[in-house]
């Protein structure tokens, strides 16, 4: 929620709280979010509420990469993020891209980019 604003409560479930889990690990972040009216239904127990991933992921995978989120951008401009999400050495990041390595080392990709990576990028599993 942006600063200095109020939360709306959900006219059914109030403050309407979740547990925030971690984008990349899927493990409980320790924070209590809570969505009030911004989340239209009633909110699972636990959901990714923001793209920063838990101290332990952004230690492990951040502090040498950049991790890339899919999003699309809505009809208001903002960046709503879609599912899929990769993690890029840092290497790798700017001799793609050929820009500085993003602040937050969190940046945006379209549905299209995503795509050619995951053939340009050999997963690691297969
Ligand atoms: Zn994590």
């Amino acid at each position: 929620m942006p600063k200095g604003k109020s939360l709306k409560l959900h006219k059914e479930f109030g403050l309407n709280p979740t547990i925030s889990q971690c984008i990349l690990c899927g493990e409980d972040k320790n924070e209590l979010v809570l969505l009030g009216a911004a989340y239209k239904e009633q909110a699972p127990m636990r959901m990714i509420t923001t793209v920063e991933p838990c101290d332990a992921c952004r230690k492990t995978y951040l502090s040498r990469g950049v991790m890339l989120v899919e999003a699309e951008v809505n009809d208001k401009g903002q960046r709503i993020p879609t599912g899929p999400v990769m993690v890029l050495k840092d290497a790798a990041f700017k001799r793609i891209f050929s820009v500085p390595l993003p602040e937050g080392r969190i940046a945006f990709a379209s549905k299209k980019v995503f795509r050619l990576l995951q053939k340009e990028v050999p997963n690691d599993k297969s």
